[in-house]
């Protein structure tokens, strides 16, 4: 089974390799202590409470977030920025990527971005829903000019069933230095979770950044 997994790992460290890395990001370097929190699917209607906990911690995020609920929020969306974090998107309904047509998925990247608005990070930022992506659409989303933002740290957050569950598996011990984390909007478990896991890495000498930041480490 060791050997599988790490025929598995190097497969995928392959296939992630080949792409330009500087449009598609999986995670920083791997030589500096910084890690970056990111969050899918908002804004939620825990959105207020996810950005007070996050002002608490002293830490910025980067949030992917959906279209059609960030055109019903626009007041939220100045919020997100107004405190120091990153935006990028998520698509416009969480439709997956490789199942739209050429004029489909062109859709749903310039409507989410029109509603987003531009970044500090020049170049708009996208992470396909279900990180999904297949040739043809990953080779869309890059001539369309945007940076394709993955994770390399899955929280688990979607399956867990209360707080403990998430900080267990986001222990300081399982995350290296450069890791991008996966978390969600809109879990009562994961906003309860964050203080212990900011403190944990804090304690373990992390830094939290942004992912532009992360990847300019
Ligand atoms: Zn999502």
């Amino acid at each position: 089974m060791a050997a599988l997994a790490a025929l598995r790992r190097r497969a995928r460290d392959a296939f992630w390799g080949a792409l330009p890395p500087s449009r598609v990001i999986r995670r920083g370097p791997a030589t500096v202590k910084r890690v970056a929190l990111t969050f899918d699917d908002g804004p939620q209607p825990e959105t207020e409470a996810y950005l007070e906990a996050m002002d608490r911690l002293g830490v910025p995020g980067t949030f992917f977030l959906m279209g059609d609920l960030s055109s019903e929020r626009p007041e939220m969306l100045r919020e997100y920025t107004r405190r120091g974090h990153q935006l990028g998107a998520h698509g416009w309904n969480h439709h997956p990527f490789p199942t739209l047509g050429i004029g489909g998925l062109r859709d749903q990247l310039r409507r989410t971005e029109a509603v987003i608005g531009p970044q500090p990070t020049g170049r708009p930022w996208v992470r396909p829903p279900y990180g999904a992506l297949s040739a043809r659409s990953l080779a869309q989303i890059l001539a369309e000019g945007l940076t394709i933002a993955m994770w390399s740290f899955d929280s688990y957050d979607y399956d867990a069933t209360d707080a403990d569950q998430v900080v267990a598996r986001c222990a300081p011990e399982a995350i290296g230095p450069g890791e991008v984390l996966l978390f969600h909007e809109g879990h009562a478990h994961t906003l309860a979770a964050l203080p212990r896991i900011v403190d944990g890495l804090h304690r373990a000498g992390y830094e939290c950044v942004t992912m532009a930041d992360l990847i300019a480490s």
